[in-house]
């Protein structure tokens, strides 16, 4: 398990009972790190795809050298205020309180197929908002993917509900 051995949990990070999945041990290994991009590049490589997203931060990390290696573009999802030039955004339901992600207007053209890609998936909520996002702007969500799946939260199943496809390198029990 190249992937998954190489991910930290960090118990009551950042706040009592979460158990936080740390990926910067899997990202300083130069193992890890390859393994990581190529398993998804296989994935990937025989999909048609126009564009690859990454959700900030984490997102961008995975997203970016994948769109590389695949000879794609990258666009980053990002939160409130961070995008200089015109955006949309989409408001959603956090634990307590809600957030918004933005994308620049002239990031996706219409009917452009676009992978989706995110560290972890837990409740869904953040992916679900950047699909209905690349969905206002036309685009066709080729599959959402991430490192990490949290089954038993649900996320995947959400997304699913959704009509969205989901991968996931590897999974952890619990919450
Ligand atoms: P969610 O919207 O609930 O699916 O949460 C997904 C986002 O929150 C991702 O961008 C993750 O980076 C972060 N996140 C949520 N739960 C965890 C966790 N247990 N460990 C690490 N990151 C998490």
């Amino acid at each position: 398990m190249p992937i998954k051995s190489r991910i930290r949990t960090v118990p009551h990070y950042p706040k009592q009972g979460i158990m936080f999945r740390d990926i910067t041990t899997l990202l300083k290994d130069p193992v890890g790190m390859r393994a990581t991009i190529d398993a998804l590049a296989r994935r990937y490589g025989g999909m048609k795809i126009d564009k690859i997203a990454g959700i900030e931060s984490r997102g961008f990390i995975i997203g970016a050298p994948l769109a590389y290696v695949l000879g794609k573009g990258f666009i980053p999802i990002r939160k409130k205020g961070k995008l200089p030039a015109e955006t949309i955004g989409h408001d959603y339901e956090l634990e307590y309180g809600t957030d918004r992600i933005e994308i620049h207007t002239d990031a996706v053209s219409k009917g452009e197929r676009v992978l989706l890609v995110d560290d972890l998936i837990a409740t869904g909520g953040t992916a679900e908002a950047a699909c209905k996002l690349l969905g206002k702007m036309g685009g066709e969500i080729v599959e959402c993917c991430f490192v990490i799946d949290l089954p038993d939260i649900g996320g995947r199943k959400r997304l699913e509900k959704h009509g969205h496809k989901v991968f996931a390198l590897c999974e952890f029990e619990g919450d």
